[in-house]
């Protein structure tokens, strides 16, 4: 009998459109090939408002790749899962940034006992938050570019120490440096600072996204990633670059086409590659990831110094990200390398 996949997307994040052209993507090589006489799909849609939906709705929706009105329906359908959810044999969780990458559905899903592609409910909040995620890697002797963390409260609640705070972290770290909610992803709420006064209004309005900041000093670099896959023996792809126009990689750039490029495989010495995918192996292994991850790096040519800037556990997956574009080029398919999620997620 075929295996029932519960492919599960949309979320409550702002990476919702992101998340539906993923899961188009992914819905369509399930059905393919080989992958169609294994799998069945069973599309489960999470709406903005986070009431989840399945069957026509949500094939529709993957269909379309347009998002569903919040209109018809109401939270208080929040907990009424639809009967679909009961049949699903393995699950695919497509979903980004905060309520899919950070550990919630993955808790879940482990609650109701059904085996997921991606990593676990640890890795997973690991890997998002990014000062739980550089105290990791920190301690794991991962190199990364000198930061701070500061709370909420210390930028909001007490106007005596917000002006010392500003002049430590620009003692400390300089200009130009970057702000960043630390729970969330697709450069959303990341500025980059040039002053004492743009620091200021930075991070108060970081705070407005998160109650935790982590706060970095800028380093002018190339951007690297690598793609990972496995569990307890995980595998790196080449190494692939991101190259834009514009001052750094913000959300506009990243999802205007035609703003950025990639280029796989980046053109670098071997011995950086070969560098590159260990520590992206070891990153992967620090935060506890499985199944799948991205891991992007700042490369500083003129010195050869490599940073580790982040793991993304659940990277963008249309036919043209990133990830599954790594893959191919190390020479597993779109549709293999589906195939092999899935099987992952079945021996976890
Ligand atoms: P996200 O998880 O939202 O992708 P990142 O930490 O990767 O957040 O930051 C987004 C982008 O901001 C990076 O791809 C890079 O262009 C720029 N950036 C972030 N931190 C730094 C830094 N310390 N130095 C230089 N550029 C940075
Ligand atoms: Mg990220
Ligand atoms: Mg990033």
């Amino acid at each position: 009998a075929k295996i029932r996949v519960g492919l599960l997307f949309g979320g409550r994040s702002g990476e919702h459109e992101v998340s539906i052209n993923s899961a188009a993507a992914i819905a369509q090589a399930l059905q393919i090939g080989e992958n169609g006489s294994k799998y069945d799909i069973l599309p489960v849609y999470i709406q903005k408002n986070g009431v989840w939906l399945a069957g026509d709705t949500a094939s529709k929706v993957l269909e379309t790749k347009t998002p569903l009105s919040t209109e018809d329906t109401n939270p208080s359908q929040l907990w009424q899962f639809p009967p679909q959810v009961q049949e699903v044999e393995v699950w695919v969780p497509v979903l980004h940034g905060p309520n899919g990458e950070d550990g919630t559905i993955q808790g879940l899903l482990r609650l109701m006992q059904v085996p997921f592609v991606g990593s676990g409910v640890l890795g997973s909040a690991v890997g998002m938050d990014k000062i739980a995620m550089k105290m990791a890697f920190a301690q794991a002797g991962l190199p990364q570019v000198k930061y701070r963390a500061v709370e909420r409260s210390q930028v909001w609640s007490n106007p005596c120490i917000f002006p010392k705070l500003c002049d430590e972290i620009e003692a400390d770290l300089g200009y130009p440096c970057f702000v960043k909610p630390a729970n969330l992803g697709s450069s959303v709420g990341i500025a980059k600072v040039r002053s004492h006064s743009e620091l200021e209004t930075a991070l108060d309005s970081a705070a407005s996204y998160d109650r935790r900041i982590v706060i970095e000093a800028g380093v002018n670099a190339r951007e690297l990633e690598c793609a990972v896959l496995g569990n307890d023996n995980p595998k790196a792809s080449v190494v692939g670059e991101v190259t834009f126009e514009g001052d750094f990689y913000d959300y506009e750039t990243k999802y205007t086409e035609g703003r950025s490029q990639i280029h796989i495989p980046a053109n670098l010495p071997d011995k950086i590659v070969t560098q590159i995918q260990e520590m992206a192996i070891q990153a992967f292994k620090t935060v506890d990831a499985a199944g799948l991850a991205r891991v992007d790096f700042f490369y500083v040519e003129e010195t050869e110094e490599i940073y580790l800037n982040e793991i993304n556990t659940l990277p963008g997956f249309t036919k043209f990200s990133m990830y599954p574009q790594l893959w191919k080029a190390t020479g597993i398919n779109f549709e293999q390398l589906v195939d092999q999620l899935v099987q992952f997620a079945l021996e976890k």
